[in-house]
């Protein structure tokens, strides 16, 4: 047997042996989703660098310098999120926990799990479509296509002679003054704190699984990427699924949409 049909074999195992499954998702589930990773080849990262488009003060700076490529992340980094639909993969995470109960613990702040049918979804890195004031209190949440109007205008604001204020106004239900505060989407960007209560949901969760299923993570971005060694060491095993071979007691190398249905499929008929 070849070092993958082992490992898909003993993944099937670990699934079917187990009362309680943490499934820990990064970008790689919904890149067949038509969603970029951030940091392959082709990822955001090569495009828009982190160090002007990952902070707040990065951002707002390049905003004010050239509103235009402000317009330019913002639709590179919405537009895909607001056409996405949940692929087989998402799909089979939510089938799974017909058979074993399931956490999912994302990094994506895409709502597709939610969008799949998983019933408990903590998210990590937060949501793009949950906006809270600046000091987290929760203000509303905003739909799927509320964003593909955001993307819309974000368009109209490059053609227009002001892009600055046009774009501004284009994002104000995402991002912007309101009410008595300035509101903004409830995503994690570099150094900033995890989004709450997810991350200690999150950990408690890898303190009590026996069978972690990691999918389409770097296991690069701290903290998040500890939650792996967390489970290990109480025990549980750690599956692993990305098209480059990650570090997991059995790693099974391939697109998330193919993998996934085919493991859930052999583990539970
Ligand atoms: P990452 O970009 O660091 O790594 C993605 C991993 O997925 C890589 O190891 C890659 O080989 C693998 N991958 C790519 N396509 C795949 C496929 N079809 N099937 C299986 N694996 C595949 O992603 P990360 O570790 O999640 O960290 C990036 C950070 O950026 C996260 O914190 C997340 O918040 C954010 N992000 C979110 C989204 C989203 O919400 N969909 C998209 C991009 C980035």
């Amino acid at each position: 047997m070849s070092d993958d049909a082992a490992n898909l074999s003993s993944a099937v195992g670990c699934l079917r042996a187990a009362k309680n499954v943490v499934v820990f998702t990064g970008a790689g589930i919904s890149a067949e989703s038509g969603i970029p990773t951030f940091r392959d080849s082709d990822g955001l990262w090569q495009r828009f660098s982190p160090e002007r488009f990952a902070t707040w003060d990065g951002l707002l700076k390049t905003a004010v310098a050239d509103p235009r490529l402000f317009a330019d992340f913002l639709i590179a980094v919405l537009e895909p999120i607001a056409v996405a639909a949940p692929n087989a993969a998402h799909l089979a995470v939510a089938e799974l926990e017909r058979h074993i109960p399931v956490t999912v613990v994302t990094q994506n702040v895409d709502g597709l799990h939610q969008a799949a049918g998983s019933t408990t979804v903590h998210e990590v890195h937060g949501s793009i479509f949950e906006i809270v004031t600046l000091g987290g209190r929760f203000v509303r949440l905003l739909s799927r296509a509320e964003v593909r109007e955001i993307v819309q205008k974000l368009r109209e604001a490059k053609e227009a002679a002001l892009a600055l204020p046009k774009a501004l106004r284009a994002i104000h239900s995402m991002l912007g003054p309101g009410g008595v505060s300035i509101h903004r989407p409830k995503i994690v960007l570099f150094g900033e704190a995890m989004a709450e209560p997810a991350w200690t949901l999150a950990q408690e969760a890898a303190e009590q699984c026996d069978c972690m299923l990691t999918v389409g993570t770097s296991a690069t971005v701290m903290p998040a990427a500890m939650l792996p060694g967390i489970a290990r060491s109480v025990g549980a095993r750690v599956i692993d699924v990305s098209i480059e071979p990650g570090e997991a007691d059995f790693p099974v190398t391939g697109p998330a949409a193919s993998v996934l249905p085919a493991l859930v499929r052999l583990a539970f008929g």
